[in-house]
């Protein structure tokens, strides 16, 4: 830096002070040699550090893909590990959850297969047997024949009914049934449901009571369906039953609900068996209830018929004391008021 030395306007000379400013440029490199290195350090660290964290966010997700291909190949025990709590874990417990149900699906659709072909299979062993007997006339008297011929009517009129049952339930499974949906008075429902079984109660000497509230509101339901609920359950207890009573009942409770029961004082059902006799194919004492005539389709197909109507249906029973099945139906005061409770 340097300054002039002045007198009025005239010029005398000047001081300059001179210095080496290396000094400065010196640390300025300096700093900038460390400005590098830690900008290099940084960026290793940072990549270091990117490397462990997507090391660690994707090992579970290659875990995850190498079980989803294996579930995918049937290796339906294959489980992730679920380790975190956080998206990665709940994908793993999605996963898991994901074979879990697959497989209860599979095994259930091979007991129903299984299920099926044995159901098939008798009574087209009787029906080969019986016919075999006849073409090689291998009878003694007329009367044998006509028993043959019945136990064939009988046979194809049970594989008409279950191949019936079969469909239905799978109609209503997938949803593909449609109810006429009417006003439908519950009596009138009832009524026909005993007239019917009536005769088959009268032959096995059980006395059929019947207690129905006067003005019970109408029910906004399919009538023919709801027939079929009924005779479903009236049937059975009047198969079920030995000797006493079949009672069939229905009252308004709360307003709000119509409650029918139809109870038994049959056999019964012991309890550990109750949770599954909705099941399809469920039988209580297999072989016994085959020689009544069941396939065990029943109750599956009256559950959905009642769930289809927005009821629920519940069963409590004594063995050897007997049973007694309630179903409960929502009142709906308008159409609207059923629209509403269908969604
Ligand atoms: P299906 O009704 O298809 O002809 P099913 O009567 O054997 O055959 P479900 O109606 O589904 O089949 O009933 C399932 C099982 O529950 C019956 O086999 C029977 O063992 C038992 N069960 C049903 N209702 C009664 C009852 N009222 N008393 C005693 N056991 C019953
Ligand atoms: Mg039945």
């Amino acid at each position: 830096t340097g300054t002039p030395i002045m007198d009025q306007q005239s010029f005398y000379g000047g001081v300059f002070v001179l210095s080496s400013i290396e000094g400065i440029y010196q640390s300025l490199r300096g700093v900038r040699n460390l400005l590098i290195l830690a900008g290099f350090g940084a960026f290793f660290i940072a990549l270091g550090f990117t490397m462990v964290l997507s090391r660690s966010l994707s090992r579970p997700l290659l875990q995850m893909e190498t079980a989803a291909r294996k579930i995918a190949k049937g290796h339906l025990e294959t489980r992730v590990e679920v380790g975190t709590a956080d998206e990665i874990g709940s994908l793993a417990m999605a996963i898991n959850d994901l074979a879990r149900d697959l497989k209860r699906y599979r095994d259930t659709r091979r007991e129903f297969l299984a299920n099926i072909s044995h159901e098939l299979r008798t009574p087209l062993t009787y029906l080969e047997g019986y016919a075999k007997v006849l073409k090689e006339g291998l009878y003694q008297s007329l009367e044998e024949r006509d028993k043959y011929l019945d136990i064939i009517q009988k046979e194809t009129k049970r594989l008409n009914q279950l191949i019936n049952d079969l469909s239905e339930l799978a109609k209503m499974e997938e949803g593909r049934i449609s109810l006429n949906f009417q006003w439908v008075d519950i009596m009138e429902v009832l009524e026909s449901v005993l007239s019917k079984t009536s005769l088959k109660a009268k032959e096995k000497g059980l006395r059929i009571q019947v207690d129905i509230e006067d003005d019970l509101p109408l029910l906004y339901g399919d009538g023919l369906r709801l027939e079929q609920i009924f005779l479903n359950l009236v049937e059975n207890a009047i198969r079920y039953t030995d000797a006493g009573t079949v009672s069939v009942q229905a009252k308004l409770v709360g307003q709000k609900i119509i409650k029918t029961i139809v109870e038994d004082t049959g056999r019964g059902i012991p309890e550990d068996e109750l949770p599954y006799i909705f099941e399809r194919f469920y039988r209580v004492e297999k072989s016994r209830s085959r020689q009544h005539g069941g396939s065990g389709l029943g109750l599956a197909i009256v559950k959905k018929l009642v769930e289809l109507h927005g009821g629920v249906i519940m069963v409590s029973s004594q063995p050897g004391k007997g049973t007694r099945f309630e179903v409960d139906f929502p009142v709906k005061v308008t159409l609207q008021d059923h629209e509403e409770g269908g969604k």
